[in-house]
């Protein structure tokens, strides 16, 4: 859960972090964070301090009260930083703004870590286990039981895509977009039925009777949550 009220930089970390295949939720406003937190029921919560309405801490105070997920504060400041240390208010980690996403990045896979150990690959989205499929985000890997499964780049960004969140339906507008930085400009939504089908020609025990992937009538895609 990114508490961010500041569009771009949210943007801009649920971009990089989507890349590394974690779920991420956006929302502006401290009072927006525990509202939504038992619905986003989040792995982990990076906190801006300065935000409108209620702050970072007094966010993070309340949510101590119903979680131990760990959490990143981002601070603009040095004051701030002495804030988030001297408090005892339960933060896990800071990081100062601007920061690298390569720094974010390998903070938030080192606090994942060590609050659910070795559990941390496969419950925080490093891997995605759907019944018999098992996708492999880091390795860019998919196999079916004991059989691996080669795909192309746009087919394996498709997959990881919609197999992140089982029940979601895609439009096909919204599919093409997740991939259009491989695909032509011309590149239209037929596009995107094309690779739905060589994905089920190739993960599908049965591509006629898609297990995995379902069509939704005169919507687009979901990824099965069966
Ligand atoms: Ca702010």
């Amino acid at each position: 859960m990114i508490v961010e009220d500041e569009p771009a930089v949210a943007r801009g970390v649920q971009v990089a972090l989507e890349q590394e295949g974690y779920s991420t939720a956006i929302v502006g406003t401290g009072e927006e964070a525990l509202k939504q937190f038992a619905d986003i029921a989040p792995d982990l919560i990076l906190l801006d301090v300065r935000l409108p309405g209620i702050d970072g801490f007094e966010v993070c105070r309340q949510l101590r009260r119903e979680t131990r997920a760990p959490v990143l504060f981002l601070t603009a400041r040095a004051d701030e930083v002495d804030k988030v240390v001297g408090l005892e208010i339960g933060a896990d980690d800071y990081l100062v703004k601007p920061f690298s996403v390569r720094e974010l990045v390998s903070r938030i896979k080192a606090l994942l870590r060590r609050a659910y150990g070795e559990l941390a690959d496969t419950q925080t989205g490093r891997t995605l286990r759907r019944g018999e499929l098992v996708i492999d985000l880091e390795r860019r890997r998919v196999t079916r039981g004991t059989e691996r499964i080669s795909l192309t780049t746009t087919e394996f960004d498709l997959l990881r895509h919609m197999a992140a969140k089982p029940g979601r339906v895609y439009t096909r507008t919204q599919l093409l977009e997740l991939v259009r930085d491989y695909e032509a400009l011309e590149a239209d939504e037929r596009t995107i039925n094309v690779h739905i089908s060589h994905i089920r020609d190739k993960i599908e025990p049965d591509p006629a009777q898609p297990r995995f992937i379902k069509t939704v009538r005169g919507v687009g895609y979901a990824f099965s949550e069966d």
